[in-house]
């Protein structure tokens, strides 16, 4: 049987730190708000605001809603941004992804300033990351790193293999891992001999968007498993990249899906924007 890996409760030792760091900065004056930029209404997107902003409630910082219609044209979100990046009283901008196909996600992530770009999203951000300086982390893979270690689970030394390398998750995971010191692989659609390479992974953390492709086969015995992954199965249920019932028998240690690493995400969203004030 392996250790349930508990994102909810991780997250919430998290959040309770960060509402005590956000209370005693409130005694020295300094107020912590947070911009929150959604265009459109996409369902999912509705949902991920609103829990940013109850985060932002329940550790007591400030924020800030923007909600535009659909056909907001690029021009005018960047002239809100403009407007945000100049504003002293707004610490975090956080524009919410995916946009509307007319604006250039791009074009939008580069005009954040990157002393207020909590998302960790800003090509300044992932290049600081990269060369070890400080900056934002993007808050999944950072979220990923605090489940490992209030785990108890060490990082140093060990086989990870990430499996997956977007810009948001895959890439940043992996350099996280290398500046805790393990033995890093990345593996994407076009990796040889899968099975095998992922079989090698003491960590293997998992960030494809393919609803349970990840059976037993894939994995070392004993293996600690990250499941990124947030997916509908068949039956409209939500279900990870990793086929937990399959997989859970014989690793050590897994993530469950819902209740993994999906709360660390808006708990490690809260740590940026606490930590802003040290960056501005
Ligand atoms: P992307 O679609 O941007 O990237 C997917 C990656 O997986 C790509 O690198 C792709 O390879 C690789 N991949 C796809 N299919 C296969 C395959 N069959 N075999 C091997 N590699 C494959 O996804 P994201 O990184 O944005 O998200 C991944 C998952 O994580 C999604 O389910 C998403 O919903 C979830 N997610 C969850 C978050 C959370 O808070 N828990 C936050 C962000 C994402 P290639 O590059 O070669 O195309």
């Amino acid at each position: 049987m392996a250790a349930i890996i508990d994102g909810k409760t991780i997250s919430l030792q998290i959040k309770d730190e960060l509402k005590q760091k956000a209370a005693e900065m409130k005694k020295q004056g300094i107020n912590v708000t947070l911009a929150v930029i959604q265009v459109g209404d996409n369902p999912a997107s509705c949902v991920y605001v609103r829990n940013k902003k109850k985060g932002c409630e329940y550790i007591g910082i400030g924020s800030l809603s923007y909600e535009l219609p659909e056909e907001t044209t690029q021009q005018e979100l960047l002239d809100l941004i403009q407007e945000l990046n100049g504003r002293k009283d707004v610490n975090g901008i956080l524009v919410q992804l995916p946009l509307p196909s007319h604006i250039d996600e791009d074009t939008v992530i580069r005009a954040i300033d990157p002393k207020k770009d909590v998302d960790g999203f800003h090509p300044q951000s992932v290049g600081a990351l990269c060369i070890g300086q400080p900056g934002f982390v993007s808050c999944t893979p950072a979220g990923i790193i605090q489940l490992l270690k209030r785990s108890g689970i060490e990082i140093a030394g060990k086989e990870c293999v990430v499996l997956g390398r977007s810009n948001i998750v895959g890439k940043p995971m992996s350099l996280l891992l290398l500046r805790e010191n393990a033995t890093v692989t990345i593996a994407h659609s076009r990796t040889k001999e899968l099975k095998e390479v992922t079989s090698r992974a003491d960590i293997l953390i998992v960030a494809i968007g393919k609803p349970k492709m990840i059976t037993r086969d894939y994995v070392k015995p004993g293996a600690v498993v990250i499941d990124v992954g947030i997916n509908r199965d068949a039956d409209n249920k939500l279900c990870g990249d990793v086929d937990f019932e399959d997989v859970e028998p014989i690793c050590s240690a897994i993530t469950p899906v819902p209740g993994g690493v999906g709360p660390m995400t808006i708990a490690m969203l809260l740590n940026n924007c606490i930590e802003s004030v040290n960056l501005q």
